[in-house]
């Protein structure tokens, strides 16, 4: 099949091509050429020609949570197979609005493991998943509360003996956790350390949420692959990472949207919650006013170090869209970056992240055909990822807007 439209953003987070056009064979992408010349060398393939419209590879969200029922204010509902239909919803979610890979970065124990093989066996349908079973954080450490979420380890040994256990159970990558919302650093050098050493021992990556001093700092020097949030980062600290090769994963939303959220909640006066993530989100306000701020004021200028950047969207709260990755990107372009650059942090950049480069995330010979195809011209207007009219899952439609 050949695809047809006015504009490719491609992925590399540069190249812009206009009146091009796809052959896609085999869920792969064959040949990216001008589109005359594709129609005259393959005169006998289907042609869909979307005209004024852009086609990009399919957005990857670096950061969700696609089990996270621990904000629903019916939690005492749900029970192991409830979370799995709910995980399987939100991954649908994310497929519609053209999120063809997502990261998982700690969902409940082995929700996303099974997700992966149902969608292996066929079961179902769901977006790529690279996925971290749960979390780990120190006890009484930042998601603690969070049942079989988040395992409470201590000490380094115990570490790398969890570490172990998750990657036995099929955790393509580990989370930490390692900073809540104040200028504490939960795990000590060595725990993190040992964590990093683990991971990278067995060929395997490790991110971890570090948003505020000394845990950022501790965490490059720990040499986690990517940092979660890094809310207070500064300029010298987003020098280090590039230098390191470590990346950031700002999840801009995730701060804005709950404070936005907040702002309404306290307004009607919703000064309490019936579920233990919304009543801590209220106590902490102040922080996550501070935290909207701070991307605002030095998102730009963090990313101008040439750290590599990496769209995710962390949405937890009861009600929050599933994987709005053309909102995180619509914030990175508020915030000064141009759109094709933002795009880039959703495909291209986060490919190579996942070790997926020239597979997925870029509009490039060989790829897999996982695309989408939005109204309008993205590399001038951000919000054209808003409209979307297919979405592609190995080459085969998975979408259609109506
Ligand atoms: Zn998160």
């Amino acid at each position: 099949m050949i695809l047809i439209a006015n504009t490719m953003v491609t992925g590399d987070g540069k190249s812009v091509l206009r009146d091009y056009a796809l052959l896609i064979q085999n869920g792969k992408i064959i040949e990216v050429a001008p589109a005359e010349q594709l129609k005259n060398n393959f005169p006998d393939e289907e042609v869909k020609d979307y005209g004024n419209a852009t086609i990009l590879p399919g957005l990857i969200d670096m950061h969700v949570h696609l089990g996270y029922w621990y904000s629903k204010p019916d939690g005492y509902e749900y029970n192991q197979h409830l979370i799995a239909y709910l995980t399987q919803y939100n991954a649908l979610r994310a497929m519609f609005g053209g999120v063809t890979t997502v990261r998982s970065v700690s969902d409940p124990h082995m929700v996303c493991q099974k997700l992966v093989q149902a969608k292996e066996k066929g079961f179902v349908r769901a977006p790529r998943i690279f996925n971290c079973d749960r979390g780990i954080c120190a006890t009484g450490g930042h998601g603690w509360m969070l049942e079989d979420g988040c395992a409470q380890v201590d000490g380094a040994d115990n570490i790398r003996s969890e570490i172990r256990k998750q990657l036995r159970d099929g955790a393509h990558w580990i989370k930490m956790m390692d900073s809540d919302r104040s200028n504490v650093s939960e795990y000590r050098q060595e725990e993190l350390d040992a964590a990093a050493d683990e991971c990278h021992r067995s060929n395997r990556k490790i991110c971890v949420h570090a948003g505020t001093q000394p845990s950022i700092q501790m965490c490059i020097d720990a040499g986690f692959d990517t940092i979660e949030h890094g809310t207070f980062m500064t300029v010298e600290q987003a020098l280090q990472m590039k230098e390191k090769g470590l990346a950031w994963v700002p999840t801009i939303i995730a701060y804005t949207y709950i404070y936005d959220e907040m702002v309404k909640k306290l307004a009607a006066n919703q000064t309490e919650s019936s579920n233990v993530v919304d009543a801590g989100l209220l106590h902490d306000f102040e922080y996550f006013r501070a935290a909207a701020a701070a991307y605002k004021e030095n998102f730009k200028k963090l990313y101008d170090t040439g750290v590599t950047v990496l769209a995710g969207t962390d949405m937890v709260m009861d009600g929050a869209p599933a994987a709005p990755v053309a909102r995180e990107l619509q914030y990175m372009v508020e915030y000064g970056i141009t759109p094709v650059e933002a795009i880039a942090t959703a495909t291209g950049n986060s490919a190579r992240v996942l070790g997926m480069q020239g597979q997925i995330g870029e509009l490039t010979q060989g790829a897999v055909a996982d695309l989408l195809v939005v109204e309008g011209d993205a590399s001038a207007d951000i919000c054209a990822l808003n409209r979307v009219k297919e979405v592609y899952q190995d080459g085969a439609a998975i979408h259609r807007a109506i």
